[in-house]
């Protein structure tokens, strides 16, 4: 149990509600990440002396924007466009684009609050912003996907920039949209300005092992979590929830490191494969054929496909939830808990609710929240403006063994600041405080800005 608020953070955050009305992600995330700094404000009372935390949790810029397109019969759609600028102290803001009807400026704002912390954990001078529209992709054209991007980047262009501004992907961005975006941002700066958006593909300026990031860098994390009481991923059953980007290449990782991961799912239900997913398959319903996860159900002998009901009711060792935000909660946690797991990494962005973390961490579950155990996208997306900025290309392999060493240093960091806060084992205190001393000592160190 987090203790309450004390008075001076307790008055940031009602200011902040009360500015942000009706924002419930954003609310969820913001009392998340002051709970845990509570402990670092009492020592250094001078963050809320010079006003950090009101800069802080005030966006520098919010950008919203009309997105007009046309589908292949004609019609005109209109969609909402945003780009929240968050933070930049510590480096250009960096974070992604989601493209999925839900999207709205709380979501943005939960999501580029977040990656402020994210990306100062991984100690490599990114800001924090995030980016999307309410456009919903699935069962679209490439066609109508391209005019989408091109609409979108129309306005977005002259906000971003290699120094500036450095989106990626997200839900509903993948390879596809990010090539559709460089190719209009390239078209109307007359720049090849490989720098500006990360996720590429190898070809043309993307970065070795930035698609497995993520994926791969949470089940790092996993393994590193393990490791501190004596154990490993080899030969546990995982469930995995989603079965994009970051679900793909977790079920990857986890294969290679000798686990078994038995689900995958998506918004219309969930399978259980109890000889373990067969990986091929799964690419090629969702990333080849972009079919629903019951076809992958359809086309394995054993397998099943389950419409209700939900991914977390299946018993599993280790639980990976890599869908999206609110995808788990105090119940699921209960079930999972009774049926024996012992460890909780978040491929996704918030993907447990606040009850569903206090169970797991009640319980003595090890439980990695996401702006540490996802950081490993991000954390590689630097690897690529590094890259780009360099004119240089690295191998898959010490791209990942990078990663793997990033996965460490970060695991460290948040293991460390736990312990320094009176919290041993904490993770979810010690990535907040520790991302958040980082950009507030920047904060401090460039004045009133
Ligand atoms: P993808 O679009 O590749 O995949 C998303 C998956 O989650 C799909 O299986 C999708 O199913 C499912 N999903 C999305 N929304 C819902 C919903 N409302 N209910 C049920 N299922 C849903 O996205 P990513 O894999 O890239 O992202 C997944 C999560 O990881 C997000 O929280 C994202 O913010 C986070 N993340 C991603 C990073 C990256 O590098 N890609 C980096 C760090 C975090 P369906 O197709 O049916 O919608």
């Amino acid at each position: 149990m987090h203790s309450p608020l004390p008075a001076s953070l307790r008055d940031v955050y009602e200011r902040a509600l009360a500015r942000n009305a009706g924002e419930t992600e954003f609310h969820q995330a913001l009392l998340e990440v002051l709970e845990s700094i509570a402990p670092v404000v009492e020592h250094r009372p001078d963050y809320i002396e010079s006003g950090v935390l009101e800069r802080l949790v005030e966006p520098e810029r919010q950008i919203m924007f009309r997105v007009p397109w046309q589908d292949d019969s004609g019609a005109v759609h209109v969609n909402r466009g945003f780009r929240v600028q968050y933070n930049s102290a510590l480096g250009p803001y960096k974070g992604g684009l989601r493209f999925h009807p839900s999207v709205n400026l709380g979501i943005v704002k939960f999501l580029g609050f977040e990656q402020i912390f994210k990306n100062a954990l991984t100690g490599q001078g990114i800001g924090g912003g995030k980016g999307g529209s309410d456009f919903d992709p699935h069962g679209r054209s490439d066609n109508e996907v391209m005019r989408f991007t091109q609409s979108f980047m129309t306005e977005v262009y002259r906000h971003i920039g290699e120094h500036t501004d450095v989106p990626a992907g997200d839900i509903g961005v993948g390879a596809r949209e990010i090539g559709y975006l460089f190719g209009q941002y390239r078209r109307l700066t007359n720049r090849h300005e490989s720098g500006v958006l990360t996720g590429k593909t190898v070809l043309w300026g993307g970065a070795q092992v930035r698609t497995e990031a993520t994926g791969y860098g949470a089940v790092f994390f996993l393994e590193e979590m393990l490791a501190t009481r004596g154990e490993s991923v080899a030969g546990r059953t995982a469930v995995v929830s989603g079965s994009g980007n970051v679900a793909v290449y977790a079920i990857q990782k986890l294969q290679q490191l000798g686990a078994r991961p038995i689900t995958a799912s998506d918004s219309s239900g969930y399978v259980v494969d109890d000889a373990g997913i067969d990986l091929d398959l799964l690419k090629q319903v969702k990333e080849v054929e972009r079919l629903r996860v019951s076809e992958y159900a359809a086309r394995r002998p054993g397998a099943r496909f389950v419409s209700t009901g939900s991914v977390w009711d299946v018993p599993g060792d280790l639980v990976l939830p890599c869908a999206t935000q609110n995808e788990l909660d105090a119940a699921h946690a209960s079930t999972l808990i009774r049926n024996g797991a012992v460890a909780v990494a978040e491929g996704a962005n918030m993907p447990c609710t606040p009850t569903a973390v206090e169970a797991f961490q009640d319980a003595g579950l090890l439980f990695a929240p996401g702006k540490a155990a996802n950081a490993g996208g991000v954390a590689t997306s630097a690897l690529e403006m590094s890259q780009n900025a360099s004119r240089q290309r690295w191998d898959f392999e010490s791209s990942e063994d990078r990663l793997r060493d990033i996965m460490r240093d970060i695991h460290s960091s948040a293991f460390e600041a736990a312990d320094l806060y009176g919290r041993p084992g904490d993770y979810v205190i010690g990535a907040n405080a520790a991302g958040f001393t980082r950009v507030a000592d920047a904060m401090l160190a460039q004045g009133l800005v």
